[in-house]
């Protein structure tokens, strides 16, 4: 694939894909969340060797909401290592990415890192060992990205705080289980904060770039994991980081990603890029509805996919 061809890609994507913008639901459930317009589309794609590809909304920053997940729990994997796994586990959850049912039967440890359940427990850990977690997370960010300017929405954080009655409960059931270390609220705290970092396409592409490049970051040259570990996160992505349409997603776009509820979804090719597509209506099962098509429509005009 030469460079041209993934701009001719993009632009021929944002074309074809009219009909599906606006499409879907924006998430309500946070009601800051619900203020953003459901017509917004942007995509980028940030190469290896540092080229950068746009379309459309690909510089508007938007809440990267369970993005962020895949960030966190790349520093608690430095932190802890295979460690974590003995905390969080690494299998699909095959429920909501915010249910609390699994928990009772599997005593508190969560299935996996990418649900809201798993990613307290990846938020536990980073406040443990930072005085901020938040903080901590989003001058990763900023070295990962490049832009110093990143930073969480605070009326994003503090609508999200003023509805987290499920994420509470949460938090206090796997502490129940003596799975926190931190207190509940300090830990639920750092979570919404974690979740009102606002980003654009570009930024996450760059950031997400480390994953696609044996775990060094090319912005920063920061070793970010090991080889290895970047290829297990990414595994995880595969299999956990789509909400429970994990199955069908990779059907369709064959690459790890990781979505949110703001709209976004971050994916990678190893050795080739890292691709992020934000458009704010979301699908039956929480995922952008046009960010999946877009990346379905990527990997099938392409032929490239991990597969
Ligand atoms: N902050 C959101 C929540 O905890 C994140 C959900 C998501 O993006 O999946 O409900």
């Amino acid at each position: 694939m030469t460079n041209s061809d993934y701009q001719a890609i993009l632009d021929a994507i944002h074309r074809d894909l009219k009909p599906y913008i606006g499409q879907g639901r924006v998430a309500d459930y946070i009601p800051e969340l619900a203020t953003v317009r459901p017509d917004h589309f942007g995509m980028a794609i940030v190469t290896v060797d540092g080229q950068v590809y746009r379309t459309g909304d690909a510089d508007v920053r938007f809440s990267i909401q369970s993005i962020s997940k895949l960030f966190a729990c790349t520093l608690a994997f430095q932190l802890l290592g295979d460690a974590l796994w003995q905390r969080v586990g690494r299998e699909p959850s095959g429920t909501a990415f915010n249910s609390l049912v699994q928990l009772e039967f599997e005593a508190g440890k969560p299935r996996n890192p990418f649900i809201n359940a798993g990613a307290l427990v990846v938020t536990d850990v980073l406040c443990r060992r930072f005085v901020q977690a938040e903080t901590a997370l989003v001058d990763f960010m900023r070295r990962l990205s490049g832009e110093p300017g990143i930073g969480y929405d605070l009326r994003v954080a503090q609508s999200e705080l003023a509805h987290a009655e499920r994420n509470r409960a949460m938090a206090h059931f796997i502490a129940s289980f003596g799975n926190l270390e931190m207190p509940a609220d300090a830990v639920i705290d750092a979570y919404c904060r974690q979740c009102a970092i606002s980003m654009s396409c570009v930024e996450l592409a760059r950031s997400a770039l480390f994953l696609a490049n044996g775990g060094v970051s090319p912005a920063s040259g920061e070793h970010v994991l090991d080889a290895s570990s970047a290829k297990r996160l990414s595994a995880l992505m595969l299999t956990c980081g789509t909400y429970d349409a994990a199955g069908d997603f990779v059907y369709r776009v064959g690459l790890p990603a990781k979505s949110g509820v703001g709209g976004g979804i971050v994916a990678v090719l190893p050795g080739e890029y890292a691709v992020c597509v934000w458009s704010p209506g979301l699908d039956a099962t929480g995922n952008s509805l046009a960010g999946v098509q877009s990346l379905e429509m990527l990997t099938t005009i392409s032929g490239r996919s991990i597969f």
